[in-house]
């Protein structure tokens, strides 16, 4: 198995491929400008080229694949996708975010197909402010696909939840209780500051208020940190089945341990989600070159990571280049 390291000295083992800019839902501070999908059939890799590129990520020392978005289910084919690249030798995990709309009609399939945990994003338990977040009425189709999941042996079925204050702060003990009852993971993310997205600073809730929050429904025991959690602190509850997680990229970046690389949907590398530094690798690989050249592109982009963001909550300069839909979250 190939090591890949960064500059300093960070394994990078992660990578993050968005198959689509395409969404069915329009969240307001993920996809301000409306979310329609902008990229043309043949900007977008193909999956044979998906495939290829996560060979020579593979050779390069990439072991766990997330697959991403845009929304991954809106995309014709993602189980024959999920299916191929669950079977390239070397790849030891294979996972999928989602927004949970079609999982009802895909966990089965995606479990069969080799994914092996998925991580659903949920903001809000009221199907009125679910309408107000996301544009679509659709709350009891991800509470079913998340429950479809569950059943199936997606394990454990993360749940990410963005905290904004005056649009769903009041519901994180309510999101938190959840795992009291049902073994889910809700991870708590803090706000970050995306193309158009405005009124970031008037948003924001920072982590330390939200684990106050959490801590009026009992004692948080802290679980030791694991790989498989990524960026999230793990807690839970007293005699809770599931956890609770806070994932604070800009209370407390976690660029010290970031192990990952993103691909977005139009073939770019990114080195780090809030650099808009992208390396071409689509170019390379239309224009025919091998496995091994394509590896060296993902370690010439392992080499290119920033050794951290310079977001603070406190002083956000300006928001990022492309909007978080377009890059993958
Ligand atoms: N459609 C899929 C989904 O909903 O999970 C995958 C793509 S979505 C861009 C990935 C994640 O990015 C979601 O959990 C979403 O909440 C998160 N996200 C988008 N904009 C964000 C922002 N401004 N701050 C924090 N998280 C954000």
């Amino acid at each position: 198995m190939n090591r890949l390291a960064d500059r300093f000295s960070r394994k990078i083992d992660y990578l993050r491929i968005s198959i689509t800019d395409h969404c069915n839902l329009h969240c307001s501070y993920c996809a301000p400008f409306g979310g329609r999908m902008k990229l043309t059939h043949t900007e977008i890799l193909s999956y044979e080229e998906i495939c290829r590129l996560t060979k020579a990520a593979v050779e390069a020392g990439i072991s766990k694949v997330r697959i991403t978005g845009g929304e991954p289910l809106m995309r014709k084919g993602v189980v024959e996708l999920c299916h191929l690249l669950s079977g390239i030798e070397g790849l030891e995990s294979l996972t999928l975010t989602t927004n949970g709309v079609r999982l009802q009609e895909f966990a089965q399939q995606l479990y069969d197909a080799g994914v092996q945990r998925v991580n659903v994003s949920l903001d809000t338990l009221r199907p009125e402010r679910f309408r107000k977040i996301t544009g679509y009425d659709l709350l009891s189709q991800v509470l079913a696909g998340i429950s479809m999941a569950e059943e199936v042996g997606l394990h454990p079925v993360k749940i990410n939840t963005v905290v904004m204050r005056g649009i769903n702060d009041v519901e994180i003990e309510d999101f938190a209780r959840l795992t009291v009852e049902r073994p889910y993971h809700v991870r708590f993310i803090e706000l970050m500051p995306f193309n158009g997205f405005g009124d970031h600073e008037s948003l924001f809730v920072p982590v330390e208020e939200i684990v106050k929050r959490v801590k009026r429904l009992g004692d948080l025991s802290l679980e030791p940190i694991d790989e498989s959690s990524g960026p999230a602190r793990l807690c839970s509850l007293p005699g809770a089945k599931g956890k609770v997680g806070f994932i604070a990229p800009l209370s407390y970046h976690f660029c010290g341990s970031c192990n990952r690389l993103r691909l977005t949907a139009d073939g770019k590398l990114r080195t780090c989600l809030f650099s808009e530094e992208e390396i071409d690798i689509k170019g390379s690989l239309r224009a025919g070159v091998s496995i091994d050249e394509l590896a060296d592109i993902f370690r010439l982009a392992a080499t290119k990571k920033p050794h951290s963001h310079r977001l603070k909550y406190t002083e956000v300069e300006k928001t990022l280049g492309r909007d978080m839909q377009a890059i993958g979250g």
